[in-house]
């Protein structure tokens, strides 16, 4: 019998979250993709460092939280 905790786990972490952050320099949202850090929590994101924009493929860095 596989115990109740994996299947949370393993459900937990395909959770992905869309992030919306504003270009610098155009000012355009980008929505980035991130997951959870851990299998316990919905406020820590994993989030790529630097993004280019899609509107003017300015590179811009997330902000630490
Ligand atoms: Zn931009």
């Amino acid at each position: 019998m596989e115990p109740s905790l994996n299947r949370v786990r393993a459900g937990h972490a395909a959770v992905m979250e869309e992030f919306g952050f504003a270009c610098w320099d155009c000012g355009a949202t980008n929505f980035i993709q991130g997951r959870p850090k851990g299998f316990w929590t919905t406020t820590h994101y994993e989030l790529p460092g630097e993004w280019t924009c899609w509107n003017c493929e300015a590179l811009n860095r997330t902000p630490d939280d």
